[in-house]
């Protein structure tokens, strides 16, 4: 499968912010957007011209890269959403935050959606006690979600646990003694703290 090898770093840089794409270190003085705040290349500090296109564009990148999918897999979600009743944006960031890696990393499990991804793709998730390595796998309400038990006592993920302290969304129900997490409800708009404006990635699909 297709995926991104470069540096993730250049991705915030790009977008002229943190996403949070490494774990530690971008809550770390060595975050390149803190010392490099424009984005790379040889006309990352020239001045550029905002169209709306590109400010839509933009917006649609910054939500892949959060969340790590692939531009066709994303435009697929994005038929997926506008096929359903409803606000096709929220819709959109709802399907993309019931992904098994964004649980895994919700859950503070993985320092990043990267590592999150890694965790399932090696087996090492289960949903309801049957293994699941699609990171792409949609999470439904009541879902119980649990590590193996390789995983377990893997020192990554013990450490992650002793060491991040994000707050768990509302959506979610976190064991951490039993490396459980229980899906509670769907998530509102209101708990997906991610800062996309999802109506500009609506727009520009809908040219
Ligand atoms: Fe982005 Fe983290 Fe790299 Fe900073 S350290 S640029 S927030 S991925």
């Amino acid at each position: 499968m297709a995926r991104y090898t470069a540096s993730v770093c250049k991705l915030c840089r790009r977008e002229r912010m943190k996403l949070f794409l490494k774990g530690a270190k971008c809550e770390s003085m060595k975050c390149p957007v803190e010392r490099k705040p424009y984005p790379p290349g040889e006309h990352g500090r020239g001045r550029i011209r905002e169209s709306e296109y590109l400010i839509q564009l933009r917006e649609k990148q910054k939500a892949r890269r959060i969340y790590g999918v692939l531009e066709k897999q994303f435009r697929n979600m994005y038929a997926a959403a506008n096929s359903e009743a409803g606000i096709t944006g929220e819709i959109l960031l709802r399907m993309l935050e019931q992904r098994i890696d964004n649980v895994v990393f919700r859950a503070n499990f993985a320092a990043s959606r990267n590592q999150a991804r890694q965790f399932v793709r090696h087996g090492h998730v289960l949903v309801n006690g049957k293994r699941v390595t699609i990171p792409s796998y949609q999470v439904r309400k009541e879902d119980v979600i649990t590590l193996g038990d390789k995983a377990k006592k893997n020192i990554v993920v013990r450490h992650n646990l002793d060491t991040i302290d994000r707050a768990i969304p509302q959506w979610l129900e976190v064991n951490a003694d039993a490396f459980q997490v229980t899906v509670r409800d769907m998530p509102l708009r209101e708990q997906i703290d991610v800062p996309v404006r999802e109506q500009l990635i609506v727009e520009l699909y809908s040219k």
